[in-house]
């Protein structure tokens, strides 16, 4: 036979809290009691009395003052604790946390003037304790027929007793929703109640005989036993391990444990044991004692952590309003959304999963019961430490904008940070609105750690720009050189030439290194905003200047000459410059050649413009070409007697033609 314990049974950080409680209490001189049952359990009553804590029914049941009464976990009306505090009683309060939560919940909402109504069994002592934290004035529903009763009324306030089943409460909460123009819901079921529910239902569909262990009065185990009986597994409740009978484990394979929050270990190792006794594979018993082992192992091992203690934990639910968190030993924390992330976030769901290991930071433990744990603390501390350091070492780091308030932005950086306006660009910025949402790079420039008055983080995205500016501008000046060929975008244009940007880096472009022909204006050739090659010519770092040249990446218009043209062609040309001894006839652009004044025509030339004007086409004849001297000299007066020759050439070739 193999027995398998759920994963989640026995003791939940409430009832071991109000144990310890207790068991603190032995020890002491004065005489305890117990108002009530300590738990919902008669074995933990039993023990207790053994030691000698005695549970009474009544405050008035204690004779002797100076003695001292321990408030169960349930909790206990107001005015029982005036009572005892009246009759000279010491208090030590081992109501669970989350019951005394729900007390707070119904006191404010009676303060606000809701009624109330709790979902809940009127008659256990934890709803009997609420009634008395909203001075009775509560309506107690115990299912969604009875909900569907209450009638309408203003606004409505809804809460459980912390055992009962989840879905029952919201069908309730649902047939509630019509009743009131305004209906406030609290989910206040204890998540260690639904938790050994789940475990026990999974545990319920792998087995064929389910032990629920508990006392018959507890109301999460006979929730527990429900929800094993309901799977249609063959289920018993049990009290201890003497109520087991043999004929229930007769053919059974597998048989699931499991046990109510207030039902101690040792009784679910006296259940374990004596079913040991059946044991047809022993390997299998084995192993659960081994878990057993290793479970009572890990509860003795656990050091509760005190407050101020940075802990790990690991997310075991997640909610949207908070998050619970196994600490270990057993235990189980609650971190509220408030104190999950310094983001805003409608739910935790957006921060946090099921199986995750967060570090969180303990606010409260036993003040008032609970373990209050708080991510966004932790979280505070690690992101503080980061931007000290970042802050020392003159680092950069990243950060969102959150909001913009007056003078500047609050960014999101693990803490919230200030960015004063004038440190959001190297100018001056109109709209602050345009950077909420975005992600940035910034430098600390203020960092003050407070404890009192809060930390003080500014930051700075204008220096983080005149870094990087610097950065490029040392990047540029030492990659620029003399021959590289870049591209570049015109970003100005001059009358003696155009400012040409290199990578954030501008460059002159002279008139004269536009082109080879003659430029009269830039803006002849460019445009602001052009995409342009240039050759860098001249580097000057020490002045910040660079020279470039566009006429060094085009083809030289001599080269085109010398392969185009030959002496004794007569080509046409654009008459450009006068000279008392000749003219400049542009052949090419940028080619001009000479027709000297003696070259003009057949007579003699008193002055070039006697025979031609500036911008005339003419034809001339090629005289020479010097490639050495780059110059070429041109003929008018030949141009015109070879034309005229060939023009009677050819008349006398046509009429020897006829002739014949
Ligand atoms: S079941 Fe939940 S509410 Fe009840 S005592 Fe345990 S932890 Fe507290």
């Amino acid at each position: 036979m193999q027995i398998r314990l759920a994963d989640k049974a026995g003791f939940c950080a409430g009832v071991r809290r109000a144990f310890e409680i207790a068991e603190d209490a032995v020890d002491k001189p004065e005489k305890w009691y117990t108002l009530g049952s300590l738990v919902h359990n008669r074995q933990v009553v039993e023990y207790f009395k053994e030691k000698g804590i005695m549970p009474v029914e009544s405050i008035e049941d204690i004779a002797e003052e100076g003695s001292g009464v321990i408030l169960r976990s349930h909790g206990v009306p107001p005015e029982v604790v005036k009572q005892a505090r009246k009759k000279g009683l010491i208090i030590k309060d081992a109501t669970c946390p989350l019951v005394k939560r729900i007390h707070d919940l119904v006191s404010m909402l009676e303060n606000e003037g809701y009624d109330i109504v709790i979902f809940g069994d009127i008659n256990h002592p934890e709803v009997q304790a609420i009634l008395g934290w909203c001075k009775y004035k509560a309506r107690v529903v115990a299912d969604t027929d009875e909900a569907k009763k209450i009638e309408g009324s203003k606004k409505i306030g809804f809460l459980s007793q912390t055992t009962k089943d989840e879905f029952e409460f919201l069908k309730a909460a649902e047939a509630l929703l019509s009743k009131a123009y305004e209906v406030r819901i609290f989910n206040t079921i204890c998540s260690a109640t639904r938790q050994r529910q789940e475990a026990a239902v999974r545990l319920s569909q792998q087995v064929d005989l389910m032990l629920v262990i508990g006392d018959k009065n507890s109301s999460n185990t006979n929730t527990l036993f429900e929800e094993c009986k309901n799977t249609g597994v063959k289920t018993y409740l049990i009290q201890n391990a003497a109520e087991i009978k043999d004929e229930w484990l007769k053919g059974v394979a597998v048989v699931g444990v499991t046990a109510g929050a207030s039902t101690p270990d040792w009784i679910i190792k006296e259940v374990v044991d004596k079913m040991a006794a059946y044991k047809e594979n022993n390997k299998q018993e084995q192993g659960v004692e081994e878990s057993f082992a290793r479970l009572e192992a890990e509860i003795a091992d656990f050091i509760p952590p005190e407050r101020g203690d940075i802990i790990k934990g690991v997310v075991v639910e997640v909610r949207d309003n908070e998050v619970m968190v196994d600490v270990g030993g057993k235990s189980e924390g609650v971190v509220p959304l408030r104190e999950l992330t310094v983001k805003e976030v409608n739910s935790a769901r957006e921060v946090v999963k099921v199986g995750d290991t967060i570090e969180v930071l303990v606010l409260r433990w036993d003040d008032d019961g609970t373990i209050l744990l708080s991510k966004k603390k932790v979280d505070a501390i690690k992101a503080l430490d980061h931007l000290e350091e970042a802050y020392r070492k003159g680092s950069l780091i990243e950060g969102t904008v959150i909001d913009v308030v007056k003078g500047g932005l609050l960014v999101d950086a693990g803490v919230v940070a200030f960015v004063p306006a004038s440190h959001v660009e190297e100018g001056y910025v109109k709209n602050l609105d345009e950077y909420k949402g975005k992600t940035f790079t910034f430098k600390v420039i203020e960092f003050n750690r407070s404890k009192r008055r809060g930390s003080q983080v500014v930051l700075s995205r204008k220096e983080v720009m005149a870094q990087e500016r610097e950065r490029r501008k040392q990047e540029f000046w030492n990659s620029i050189a003399e021959g590289q060929i870049k591209k570049g975008i015109v970003k100005r244009i001059l009358d003696y030439g155009a400012f040409v940007d290199l990578d954030g880096f501008e460059g002159l472009l002279h008139v004269s290194e536009l082109d080879y022909k003659r430029i009269e204006h830039p803006a002849d050739v460019l445009k602001e905003g052009d995409e342009i090659e240039v050759k860098v010519i001249a580097v000057d770092s020490e002045k910040g200047r660079v020279s470039l040249s566009r006429k060094a990446l085009l083809k030289n218009p001599w080269e085109i000459v010398v392969e185009k043209y030959k002496p004794g062609d007569i080509i046409e040309g654009t008459v450009v410059r006068m000279a008392p001894f000749g003219v400049f006839i542009e052949v090419e652009p940028g080619v001009d050649g000479l027709c000297h004044i003696s070259q003009m025509a057949n007579h003699r030339v008193e002055k070039p413009e006697h025979v031609v004007k500036i911008g005339e086409k003419v034809r001339v004849k090629i005289l020479g070409i010097d490639n050495e001297e780059k110059r070429i000299s041109l003929s008018i007066k030949e141009a015109l007697s070879d034309i005229d020759r060939r023009e009677v050439e050819e008349y006398l070739a046509k009429q020897g033609g006829n002739n014949e």
